[in-house]
């Protein structure tokens, strides 16, 4: 058992100033929780939605579903229900937050005593060790009643302490985590600039080496989350010339020359602190440097990715909350006579509304799983789950407020308030166009990387097969396959019976969307870095595919269990399925025949006017 060290101002600094570094291996053990189980053996070392690339679908990884561990279920079990009674309590007050754009320090007093803080910190330091499913669930729960909550718990924890656990070493973490875990700190992730947005490693925030060891740092972050309530700043900044590396260093805010800006006037999320935090010659001692200095790109990548799962619990809760106003809304209201949850086009948008809360709830799950059981490379899942769920809850959002019409429209009702804030989903944490660039090209690089291995491999095997075989590994060796037959996974027999056709889509879709990705390789070379239109394309299909294995394994699992809920289960897989095969159809025939030229062209004339050039009259 370790002891936790509590210092305080001028003596936590001395104390960092001989900061030592534990390995990563120290220190990835140190933070893994008990947790998800995921499928049986699991190939951790290979990104189940990278493999599609290849037409080839890692069953294994996405079959059974997996299941929470029984010791973590009871502690869950009992966060969600204090969350819920706590949300309940102040439900009426978050309206009026809402419009003061602030959560009054008594609140924040009780999210502490709560220990929302420190849901995902191992009990060792103080923290409840939820693993990051467990966590991305009670993220829900928080955001099913107010997104702004969710979003100054969720800061704190999925980006602002997130290089702490994962990058910083003992005695980082021995003083600053039972602080974080109480609420006594809260933290913030800076890395946006004005100049820097998706851009992210094009930051100007400087931090200069002393000859003590110590740094200056020297800059401006904008919009930072929990920016005006923090007191522990994450912070990236450049350690090498212009254009040279970045590094992340821990800043406490009441160090000199740390100062924030007044609270920005936002559309939603609006009682959650977002300010500006800027650094004029704030000495960081030496210890504060976090993970490797001139590392702190993959840094900053490795926090984003590991806590999208956070933000993606956080949009199945807003999504959750919609349906229940929607069908309460829709049974209430009467026109032409009748309920109008009577009629066919409310009854279209309650079960979609369902079918991608169920599909986001999914892949989420799926996901925060892999992240538990350790896997090597699930960034492009965790991006799938980010666009999905954060586009499937504006979805949601837009419909319940359509649903309640008029109403919806009103400020004392919730609609509006949902809508506003389910808005930046899709723009913090990775833009949807930036994520969806990075889901295509992280696969397309996987697979062409392999390309040329394969060609002379191919030909090996009918010469030599125990040769071509054995030189072949991961992709490779998934391509081979695709290209022999030989081998090739099927999933039919894992999904359960009835779902055996919607498998078939699958399998059939995934050897097309192989091929297209060869295509596009050979076609545009290192030049598909370029076309987004067909990235684009690309992206959308892999989600579909991806999120559409999750819900297939889910409701297999269902069923299974014989769950009283599995019939319906099987109806939304049937029907996800089938809007998902119409939707990689259109994309893969796109992929080929598009009209991408005129697009652009389009884009030109209209950018170069600056104006809609045409009038009736
Ligand atoms: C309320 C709020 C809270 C935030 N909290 C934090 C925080 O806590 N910490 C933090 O560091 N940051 C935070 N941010 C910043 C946020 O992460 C950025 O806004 C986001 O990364 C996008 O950057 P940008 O707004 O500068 O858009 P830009 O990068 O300027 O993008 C503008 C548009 O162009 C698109 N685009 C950009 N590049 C490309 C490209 N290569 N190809 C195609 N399309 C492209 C984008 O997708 C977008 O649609 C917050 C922002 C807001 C609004």
């Amino acid at each position: 058992m370790l002891h936790c060290v509590k210092l305080v101002g001028d003596e936590r600094r001395a104390h960092l100033a001989n900061g030592d570094q534990a390995t990563m291996t120290e220190l990835q053990t140190q933070t893994s929780a008990p947790v998800a189980q995921t499928a049986d053996s699991p190939e951790l070392e290979t990104s189940a939605a990278k493999a599609l690339f290849s037409g080839s679908i890692l069953a294994r990884q996405l079959f059974p579903f997996p299941s929470i561990a029984e010791e973590e279920r009871e502690v869950l079990a009992m966060v969600l229900e204090s969350v819920d009674r706590f949300m309940s309590d102040h439900e009426e007050r978050f309206a009026d937050w809402d419009q003061s754009g602030e959560q009054p320090a008594e609140f924040i007093e009780g999210l502490r005593e709560l220990g929302l803080f420190g849901l995902i910190i191992p009990e060792v330091y103080g923290g409840i060790g939820l693993s990051n499913a467990a966590y991305a669930r009670a993220i829900e729960e928080i955001a099913g009643h107010d997104t702004s909550t969710a979003l100054t718990v969720g800061a704190h924890s999925s980006i602002g302490m997130k290089g702490l656990l994962l990058f910083g070493n003992e005695v980082q973490k021995k003083t600053y985590l039972p602080r974080l875990a109480s609420g006594e700190m809260i933290a913030a992730f800076c890395l946006t600039e004005t100049g820097s947005g998706s851009d992210a490693a094009s930051i100007r925030t400087r931090a200069d080496k002393n000859p003590d060891g110590s740094w200056t740092l020297n800059g401006e972050k904008i919009w930072i989350t929990n920016g005006g309530i923090a007191d522990f700043y994450t912070v990236f900044a450049r350690t090498e010339g212009e254009s040279g590396k970045i590094s992340a260093f821990i800043v406490e805010r009441d160090w000199d020359g740390v100062a924030t800006g007044a609270k920005e006037d936002k559309m939603g999320i609006r009682a959650s602190s977002t300010t500006t935090v800027s650094f004029s010659d704030v000495r960081v001692p030496a210890g504060c440097l976090l993970g490797e200095e001139g590392k702190g790109f993959k840094v900053a990548m490795a926090i984003l990715n590991n806590g999208r799962t956070g933000l993606g619990g956080g949009a199945v809760g807003g999504m959750k909350r919609c349906i229940e106003l929607a069908t309460e809304q829709s049974q209430e209201r009467k026109q032409f006579g009748r309920s109008i949850s009577e009629y066919g086009l409310i009854k279209e948008k309650i079960a979609q509304m369902t079918i991608d809360c169920f599909a986001a709830e999914s892949v989420v799950w799926m996901v925060a799983s892999y992240i538990d059981a350790g896997s090597e490379d699930c960034s492009t899942e965790a991006a799938i789950s980010k666009v999905f769920s954060s586009e499937a809850m504006g979805r949601a959002a837009y419909e319940a407020q359509q649903i309640a019409a008029g109403t919806g429209y009103m400020r004392e009702l919730p609609y509006e308030r949902i809508v506003r804030d389910s808005r930046i989903l899709t723009i913090f944490e990775g833009t949807s166009e930036i994520l969806r660039l990075y889901i295509a090209l992280a696969g397309l690089k996987d697979a062409g990387q392999h390309l040329e291995s394969i060609r002379s491999a191919v030909d090996d095997i009918f010469n030599s097969p125990i040769k071509g075989f054995g030189i072949l590994g991961g992709y490779a060796g998934r391509k081979l396959t695709q290209l022999t037959t030989l081998g090739r996974d099927r999933i039919v027999d894992a999904v359960c019976e009835e779902l055996a056709p919607e498998a078939l889509i699958y399998e059939n879709y995934a050897l097309r969307f192989a091929r297209a990705s060869e295509y596009l390789l050979r076609r545009h070379g290192r030049n598909i870095i370029e076309k987004q239109f067909a990235l684009k394309r690309t992206a959308d299909i892999i989600i579909d595919m991806f999120v559409g294995l999750c819900v297939l394994s889910r409701a297999s699992e269902l069923r299974a269990g014989s769950d009283p809920s599995a019939p319906h289960a099987i109806e939304i897989a049937r029907v996800f399925s089938q809007q998902a095969k119409r939707r990689m159809k259109q994309n893969l025939r796109r992929i080929q025949r598009n009209e991408d030229e005129e697009a652009k062209s389009l884009a030109g004339y209209i950018g170069e006017l600056k104006k809609y050039p045409w009038d009736v009259v």
